[in-house]
């Protein structure tokens, strides 16, 4: 079964395209890492899914259900993002618990649910404290949380360890592929660091770059990681995975 279906995708801002006839299959359970250099498109694409930008033309859908005109909050779907703004006057227990309130979420289901995501982020201890007296690690962590609570068919990731420093982006990594082995969910990662594509990805999506090509936008390789290392269609894969920075 698939969970995220996008058929000839495409996005041009004011004329400019964007993205390129981006045709995709996610099943249930999969982890899809998108990949690609500065530019590519690849928050577009996830924005697009997310239900936060417009389609130009394509379809995507979520499950059986056409999304192309159904609202980020009705697609099942829930965003982490690299700059994770807390609200900082609220606790964590009620930063995590606020979209809940937001949807009439009843409070015995809130509470519930709170407490098996701080369960599964290790934040139990740290629900009652405000924003400011925890970790920039321990604050993604939060973050991931609020995405949790709403029981998403799919998790997408935007590039959510940018902001943490190199060690804490490690243990964090291996936080998010554990979350998905225990959750099961499909999730869909964007990222620019080869070394996290490689090591959580079930497929990677590598996107073409605007620069130097004309297929910009488009998908320049799609599969697992070390059929990419190993196989690479052309020289802008091979150079891409190729060469961590
Ligand atoms: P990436 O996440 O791969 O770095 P983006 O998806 O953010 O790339 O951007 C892809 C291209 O689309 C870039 O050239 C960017 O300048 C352009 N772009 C992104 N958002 C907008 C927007 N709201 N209006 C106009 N151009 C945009
Ligand atoms: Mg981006």
């Amino acid at each position: 079964m698939s969970t995220i279906r996008l058929n000839n995708v495409n996005k041009r801002f004011h004329d400019t395209p964007v993205i390129n006839n981006v045709s995709l299959e996610i099943k249930h359970g999969e982890f899809y890492v998108f990949i690609g250099p500065s530019g590519c498109g690849k928050s577009t694409l996830l924005r697009m899914i997310a239900g936060l930008e417009t389609i130009t033309e394509g379809e995507i859908y979520i499950g059986d259900r056409l999304v192309n005109k159904l609202p980020p909050s009705e697609r099942g779907v829930a965003m982490v993002f690299q700059s994770y703004a807390l609200y900082p006057h609220m606790t964590i227990f009620d930063n995590m618990a606020f979209n809940l309130k937001l949807a009439k979420v009843n409070k015995g289901e809130i509470q519930r649910r709170v407490l098996n995501a701080a369960k599964i982020l290790q934040l139990e201890p740290l629900l009652a404290r405000l924003p400011k007296a925890l970790s920039g690690g321990q604050r993604q962590r939060v973050a991931i949380g609020r995405a949790i609570v709403r029981d998403p068919e799919v998790f997408l990731f935007d590039e959510p360890l940018s902001n943490l420093d190199a060690s804490l982006r490690v243990a964090t990594r291996v936080e998010i592929a554990k979350l998905h082995h225990q959750l099961g969910n499909s999730m869909i990662y964007v990222t620019h660091d080869q070394v996290e594509a490689m090591t959580l990805a079930d497929k990677i999506v590598l996107l073409n770059s605007g620069a130097a090509m004309l297929n910009k936008g488009s998908i320049a390789q799609v599969g697992h990681p070390l059929t990419l290392y190993h196989h690479p269609v052309n020289e802008f894969v091979a150079g891409f995975i190729g060469s961590p920075k």
